[in-house]
């Protein structure tokens, strides 16, 4: 299942202004995205259009036999939504049950699972994302907040999108916390569900995505690998966004080894192998 974005515009003052404008991309099955740029160019805006939490206002987003458009009614937009599962950038408003166990179970009983499927549910999904048994009968609003963004994230997993869209997961978490969120995307990719991460943290989008969506004043400037884009320094500079700290580190090395420029870098582990290597070349 694809996503396919044509032309997509919106406007939140009845077109005084964009929020995003004139974007189009495809995404395909199975990728895993990620949705870098600053702070106000229109990346929530964009990725609340995937699922019909807000709709066009020029052009159209195409899911399946969904398009969702200004002006055309989405039958059944039930099957929609739990195809593409949006945990949003403040999950915590997400949250309104009595129990963390009948938050996660919110989504499943909404969307019709019998009862027999809700059994064991909220547990197996609390796994998923990293937390026992005792969450079960906690109230959501006695959480950290690195725990109410789980059992934000178990909610959606509860009812098994294909799809699972994440805005800024990992804002405001310390580094452990951060990757064990990753690696979690990491093992969902793995397991067959796209992934469309928006993010400001571009060593892990060098790390974990294979493709960025780059946005800029409105405009989506850039759909490209994580690899051209790092490795171009011009392109990066121009679209004014952040270097990975290990594209800088192996930059800096590459003045004494510059082979290492050679290798295919996308995390600090690649760059500790392809270190060993040209160290060896040299001596
Ligand atoms: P990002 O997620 O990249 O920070 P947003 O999509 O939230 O960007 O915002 C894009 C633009 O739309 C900004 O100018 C922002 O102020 C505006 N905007 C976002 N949400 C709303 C809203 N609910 N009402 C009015 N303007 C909004
Ligand atoms: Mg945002």
């Amino acid at each position: 299942m694809k996503i396919e974005v044509s032309n997509l515009s919106y406007s939140y003052n009845n077109g005084k202004t964009f929020a995003v404008k004139d974007a189009s991309t495809i995404i395909n099955e199975k990728d895993f995205v990620a949705i870098i740029g600053h702070t106000g160019s229109g990346k929530s805006t964009f990725i609340q259009n995937l699922n019909a939490l807000i709709i066009p206002t020029k052009g159209k987003v195409v899911v399946d036999e969904f398009t969702i458009a200004n002006k055309i009614k989405i039958k059944n937009i039930k099957k929609l939504r739990k195809t593409i599962g949006t945990v949003f950038q403040f999950p915590e408003y997400q949250l309104f049950e009595e129990t963390v166990e009948k938050d996660i179970l919110f989504g499943p009983k909404n969307f019709g699972f019998e009862k027999e499927k809700l059994e064991g549910l909220a547990s197996k999904v609390l796994q998923i994302v990293g937390l026992d048994d005792s969450f079960l009968k906690k109230s959501p609003f006695e959480l950290s907040g690195g725990e109410k963004r789980r059992v934000a994230i178990a909610g959606i997993l509860a009812f098994d999108p294909d799809v699972l869209i994440v805005d800024e997961p990992t804002a405001g978490l310390d580094p452990i916390s951060s990757i064990k969120m990753m690696e979690l995307f990491k093992k969902l990719n793995e397991m067959g569900k796209t992934i469309i991460l928006v993010t400001h943290q571009m060593d892990h989008v060098l790390t974990y995505t294979n493709r960025v969506l780059v946005f800029q004043n409105a405009l989506l400037q850039c759909d490209i690998t994580p690899l051209d884009l790092f490795n171009n320094l011009d392109l990066v500079k121009s679209l004014e966004i952040d270097v990975p700290n290990v594209i800088n580190l192996t930059h800096l090395v590459s003045k004494k080894y510059p082979k290492i420029l050679n290798y295919k870098i996308k995390s600090i582990n690649d760059f500790v192998d392809a270190y060993k290597e040209v160290i060896s070349l040299w001596h």
